[in-house]
């Protein structure tokens, strides 16, 4: 087989997320054979480094011997239950350490099978836990500006990126939204704490006035990952549990993206000292191996539900594949490798080497900003270096740093004019070098002309 040939059966019959099918009359599709560790590899044999992960999922690269072995095992043995009245070894297990692992007070664990699931799950079961307390009025969420929390129309109307969003404006509930602590805005000489500490007053000034009629707010803490990979603060994290708890209004902490090392810490709200009312795991809670999501949350929660059927307050909600046997062993299998290898302390090394061979791009001509939080380096291309004028989106100036990458055997997939890295643990400080070289000689060749 070769890369052509099903490219073009593709091309026939598939229709690609996130996609204007149409550029691929102009950008082949690349068929991938097999992945190992960072690389994948086409038909061809041409070999790709996975600088984001496959869309952030992948932990420990792909086809990883110990995962596999946990997944081979598994099958074998039970594939999927029913999740209802039945349970499985795995998932409690999981379960079990996913309480251990997460900050204290996240007791109980409620299984989907995707991201925007996860959310949805945390957006009704918020709303529910105020209407069986007697609080009706609490219909509303708060979100920040920039956000994303996926793409079902609940989690859609939770996120601010255009994009994404606009088009089914007219089919969304309406949150409000406060102006997210986004540091790429503050001014010159001011720190990223006192930016996002300033910022938190439009939060606290939207709770004052809309608590009575708010269930949750909802963020993603630390980095606003498809909000073009922009950065705040932990200070803002510790005033809103703070002002969550004054006015009376859950917290859901969104670590889909951020969660499991991503930023330096097992979670991000590590970072901030802080506990959720919910936490939404997703992507890396399998390393990028199976879909499976969590949502986690409090005994106080917990109980508001736990009653007589006759009440009706229980969470009837359920997908299909809840709480999946094989994805589970998966999961438990990458929380092994976190703990015997000691991933969150090994990865400071790469965490540094991505800070140090970043350093010099500060000073490029087009770029307006090199940021880095743990795990995850963006770098903000720009028109203007002075005044952060960007190009215009219409030029997809971040599209040539993605086809130079794949000349080069790199998998970059700026998110518009923001290329980034994101890459999994088990990469090199001698690949994560050359990834950056390709980089620069992207944005080069991006901003020409
Ligand atoms: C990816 C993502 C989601 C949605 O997860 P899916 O599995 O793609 O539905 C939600 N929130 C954040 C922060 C994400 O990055």
């Amino acid at each position: 087989m070769k890369n052509k040939e099903l490219m073009q059966r593709d091309l026939s019959v598939l229709w690609h997320p996130c996609t204007q099918m149409k550029d691929h009359e102009k950008f082949p599709i690349i068929p991938i054979k097999k992945g190992e560790g960072v690389w994948l590899e086409d038909f061809e044999g041409n070999r790709y480094l996975d600088a984001i992960s496959s869309w952030w999922v992948n932990l420990f690269g792909h086809a990883n011997p110990r995962i596999n072995q946990a997944l081979k095992a598994q099958v074998d043995q039970l594939e999927h239950v029913i999740l209802a009245g039945f349970t499985h070894e795995p998932i409690v297990q999981l379960s079990e350490r996913l309480v251990q692992l997460t900050p204290k007070g996240l007791s109980r664990c409620f299984y989907a099978d995707n991201g925007s699931s996860a959310i949805e799950v945390a957006l009704k079961m918020s709303f529910h836990y105020w209407r069986n307390k007697g609080q009706t009025t609490k219909t509303r969420f708060i979100n920040l500006s920039n956000s994303y929390h996926g793409e079902t129309l609940g989690a859609l109307a939770m996120g601010d990126v255009s994009l994404y969003k606009e088009t089914y404006e007219p089919l969304l509930m309406q949150p409000i939204t406060v102006p997210s602590p986004d540091c790429y805005h503050r001014e010159p000489g001011e720190s990223e704490y006192a930016y996002s500490e300033r910022m938190f007053e439009h939060m606290e000034k939207a709770l004052q006035q809309h608590a009575h009629e708010t269930c949750a707010v909802i963020v993603e803490p630390l980095v606003q990952c498809a909000g073009n990979m922009r950065m705040y603060d932990p200070v803002y994290l510790k005033l809103l549990r703070k002002a969550c708890d004054k006015y009376g209004v859950h917290l859901i902490a969104d670590e889909i993206a951020v969660g499991f090392g991503r930023t330096g810490t097992l979670f991000a709200c590590e970072q901030a000292g802080i506990s959720p009312d919910f936490m939404c795991l997703s992507k890396g809670l399998t390393a990028g191996y199976m879909p499976l999501s969590v949502t986690l949350t409090t005994d106080d929660v917990y109980q508001a539900f736990y009653d007589d059927y006759e009440n009706l307050t229980a969470f009837l909600h359920s997908h299909s594949y809840t709480g999946n046997t094989l994805a589970c062993s998966v999961a438990l299998a990458t929380l092994d490798i976190f703990e015997s290898d000691n991933v969150i302390k090994k990865n400071q090394v790469l965490i540094e080497e991505m800070a140090n061979a970043t350093a010099h791009l500060r000073d490029h001509p087009h770029v307006a900003e090199v940021r880095q939080t743990g795990m995850i380096l963006a770098i903000e291309m720009v028109k203007d270096k002075k005044t952060r004028e960007p190009f215009p989106w219409q030029e997809r100036r971040g599209l040539k740093i993605y086809q130079h990458g794949l000349t080069q055997g790199a998998l970059l997939r700026p998110l518009g004019n923001v290329s980034y890295l994101m890459p999994p643990y088990v990469i090199t400080t001698e690949q994560i070098r050359h990834l950056v070289k390709v980089m620069e000689e992207g944005i080069n060749l991006a901003v020409a002309n």
